[in-house]
């Protein structure tokens, strides 16, 4: 067992909230939930902390090649260890577990792109084969340093592993609406996989479909206390909002938005591709949006704000921000069809009132 150090105490304390910190540290994981809050920098800030590894791994294989991920799978399956991996983003505690083996693919970074991608299937425009260990923001700013420049369907966080966790996941971002869910870009994986009685597969690598970048538009729109401190008005005005959800993505917009009582913060109705058209509709600038009517309609105040850029990629850096981290947050997903919308909105807009209340 290593001394105390009281300098390194103090450095994880400092970078505690520091998403891209913690994202570099080979087992820190972003959620304290599923670490029971073990081993807290802020131990007095949990009942349940002590200073135990609990639910942290006990080892680290921070992988740099091939070899080391098969050996790494081989290991764990004979050793009968838990096998997880870790940028530490998993919402559902997937990449901590007690008496675990981590192991970490951050440093796969490598990336190539081809203007025509020659590989099985049909698709023969642009492409880009993606490391493991890339980041959210890394790969849309490397996409924008080709010529032309290109964009791929990233995830709204900046700092989530896209060619792992996101991918596998399904992955939705601010182009989805547009280009389709980000697994549906995979034209092929990399895979190390091992077998034996549990079966392990793990991606060094995937290709994913790329596309030219084009000026976009942007709309921040907020209705909220400086507003309007009525409940029922301001619940009115989300329920507009709301019920309009199928619209925005027969229109290839991604709304990207908070809501809690007194605050919905739209961050932003993005229109990538439709830079002199409206963010919010498909309609000329010079008429009113439908959720603008609405809302004037039922007398809900509100502001906006439109932005227009000469790539998306430069709506991406100014529209989303790095998330903090180390809070003991369980947090949780869920997808409405359209079909849901069209014959539900009004129970489901009761239940996220419910839900934010
Ligand atoms: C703040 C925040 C914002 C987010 N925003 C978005 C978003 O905009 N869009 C979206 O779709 N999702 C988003 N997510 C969800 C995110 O995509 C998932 O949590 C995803 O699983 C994270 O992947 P990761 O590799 O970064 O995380 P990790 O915690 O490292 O891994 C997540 C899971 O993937 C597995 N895994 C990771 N790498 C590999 C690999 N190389 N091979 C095989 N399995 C692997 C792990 O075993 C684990 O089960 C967000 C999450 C957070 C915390």
């Amino acid at each position: 067992m290593l001394p105390f150090d009281a300098a390194k105490c103090v450095e994880i304390q400092t970078n505690w909230g520091d998403k891209q910190w913690n994202n570099d540290r080979p087992i820190s994981n972003l959620w304290t939930f599923w670490t029971n809050n073990t081993c807290h920098p802020f131990p007095e800030s949990s009942q349940s902390s002590s200073c135990a590894r609990g639910f942290y791994g006990d080892y680290v294989v921070p992988a740099k090649t091939r070899e080391h991920i098969k050996y790494t799978i081989d290991f764990a399956r004979q050793n009968k260890l838990p096998l997880i991996r870790n940028t530490g983003h998993d919402f559902i505690g997937r990449t901590t577990c007690w008496g675990s083996i981590i192991l970490n693919t951050h440093v796969f970074k490598d990336v190539t792109f081809v203007k025509k991608y020659t590989g099985p299937g049909t698709w023969r425009g642009g492409a880009a084969t993606v490391g493991a260990g890339i980041q959210g923001r890394e790969l849309p700013r490397l996409a924008n340093k080709q010529r032309p420049p290109q964009v791929v369907v990233a995830g709204e966080c900046p700092t989530v592993g896209f060619a792992s966790g996101y991918i596998l996941g399904g992955g939705c971002g601010p182009l989805a609406s547009l280009y389709g869910m980000a697994a549906d870009q995979v034209l092929s994986f990399e895979v190390v996989t091992a077998s034996g009685k549990t079966f392990h597969l793990c991606c060094d690598s995937l290709t994913v479909k790329t596309y030219n970048d084009l000026p976009s538009s942007a709309v921040i729109f907020n209705v909220n206390f400086t507003h309007t401190i009525d409940f029922e008005l301001y619940w009115k005005g989300v329920d507009a909002f709301h019920f309009l959800s199928n619209r925005y993505v027969e229109n290839g917009l991604v709304v990207h938005y908070e809501l809690s009582p007194l605050r919905l913060h739209v961050q932003a109705f993005l229109n990538p591709k439709r830079p002199l058209r409206s963010s919010m509709t498909n309609q000329p600038t010079n008429r009113r949006e439908a959720p603008v009517r609405q809302l004037d309609a039922g007398g809900i105040p509100y502001s906006r704000e439109t932005k227009q850029f000469q790539t998306f990629f430069d709506l991406y850096v100014d529209d989303f921000e790095d998330e903090g981290s180390g809070a003991s947050a369980l947090t949780g997903g869920w997808i409405y069809t359209r079909k849901d919308i069209a014959q539900n909105a009004t129970a489901i807009n009761a239940a996220q009132r419910l839900t934010a209340e």
